[in-house]
């Protein structure tokens, strides 16, 4: 039987970016039960680099990848994986607590009903109160989580495709791993980086799950009656209730901001959903739909408290998890992989995350006091 150091569970960019950072360190095995790598959350998300995004605990993940993604070392790709798109936030309340969940240390700024008509032509008039945050930026998701995959293999980590953890079990030192075509392999130490299904995947190790809960979300990208909009800001409603972003000209990605508890799966988008997406559009813009070119979905993983989960189990040695990414696992990946590979190698944290209070993410959080 094989042995490892550690074998890491989930080949999406979770496990792709950890692999990438702990394999000349160590000899690991990354086990994906798909054929191929990113056909879930990774594949399928709405591709921004948002800094207000996911509040005060996600933010600084986001705010310390920025350099990696925007410049990333020669090594690791020969250029940057951010274009440059802007988000301007819409209120229809007027409140003055409108924009209070962005954070104070995102860089917003206030627009006038001028200059938002002006960025966004057609806009409805309900849209009372407006605050650009210039930063956002499009992530080339498949190009960065190759770049991952290429540097995992580079420095010498084993990829499995096809190979789903059916069962693990430690006994002393080491874990018995069952792949579920009948391999099997031991390993020091067991990663837990499987998107949707990190609790159930947990759960087959013997380890007490978390309560990390997938939720779909959907995209619809329709085809509309408006030209030039290739690089329009994403629009985002402060209540939360849709974004979307320019595409191709006359096309634009849209999201309902759907949140539908359900269990790890293939996820399929659902006509209501898709429904609720066009009309909420409408009434955003008075551009008219002619068509939905395509939708998607697809499941964002949260714990309790939504903030990322990296850290060994308190109470199964040699379990790391490194799950709960939300809506923010390809944004936060370079400092959130760093993070976790100090935590997992136990050695100094890479200048990139220095300072960060590795604690506010621990699984500990969740143990019983
Ligand atoms: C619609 C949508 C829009 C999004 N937009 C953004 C965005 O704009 N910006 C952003 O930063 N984030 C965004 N996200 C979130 C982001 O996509 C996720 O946080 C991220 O992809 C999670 O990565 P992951 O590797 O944890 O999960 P996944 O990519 O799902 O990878 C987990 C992998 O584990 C594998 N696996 C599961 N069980 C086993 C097993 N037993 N054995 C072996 N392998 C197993 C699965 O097959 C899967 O490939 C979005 C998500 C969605 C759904």
């Amino acid at each position: 039987m094989d042995h490892f150091d550690i074998v890491i569970v989930g080949g999406g960019i979770a496990g792709a970016s950890l692999g990438a950072e702990v394999a000349g360190e160590a000899r690991v095995l990354l086990i994906e039960a798909e054929s191929y790598p990113g056909m879930h959350s990774t594949g399928r998300s709405a591709a921004f680099w948002l800094e207000s995004y996911g509040g005060a605990g996600v933010a600084p993940l986001s705010t310390a990848s920025k350099d990696f993604l925007a410049n990333p070392p020669v090594e690791f790709a020969e250029s940057g994986f951010l274009s440059p798109r802007g988000t301007i936030h819409v209120d229809s309340t007027g409140h003055v607590d409108a924009f209070a969940f962005l954070p104070a240390s995102v860089e917003t700024l206030a627009m006038s009903r001028a200059e938002l008509e002006a960025a966004i032509p057609g806009i409805s008039p309900r849209w009372v109160q407006a605050r650009s945050e210039p930063g956002c930026a499009d992530i080339d998701v498949a190009g960065l989580h190759a770049a991952y995959l290429r540097q995992y293999r580079r420095r010498g980590g084993t990829l499995w495709a096809d190979a789903r953890l059916a069962s693990a079990h430690r006994g002393g030192e080491w874990w018995t791993v069952m792949i579920e075509d009948g391999l099997s392999v031991t390993a020091d130490t067991l990663v837990n980086a499987a998107g949707a299904w990190a609790d159930p995947v947990a759960t087959a190790c013997e380890v007490a799950p978390l309560g990390i809960a997938p939720k779909r979300r959907t995209m619809v990208q329709l085809r509309v009656g408006h030209s030039g909009l290739s690089r329009l800001p994403q629009v985002s409603d402060a209540a939360g209730s849709f974004y979307f972003k320019g595409e191709g000209d006359r096309s634009v990605w849209v999201s309902p901001h759907d949140e539908i508890a359900t269990e790890a799966c293939d996820a399929q988008p659902e006509e209501i959903d898709i429904a609720v997406a066009i009309d909420r559009f409408e009434k955003a813009v008075d551009w008219p739909v002619e068509r939905v070119e395509r939708s998607w979905a697809g499941l964002r993983s949260f714990a309790p408290d939504r903030l990322p989960v990296i850290g060994y189990d308190v109470a199964a040695p040699g379990f790391f998890w490194f799950a709960g990414q939300g809506g923010f696992g390809i944004q936060t990946a370079p400092a959130a992989a760093k993070l976790a590979a100090a935590g997992l190698l136990g050695r100094e944290p890479d200048p990139m995350v220095v300072g960060f209070d590795a604690a506010i993410y621990s699984p500990a959080r969740f143990a019983p006091r």
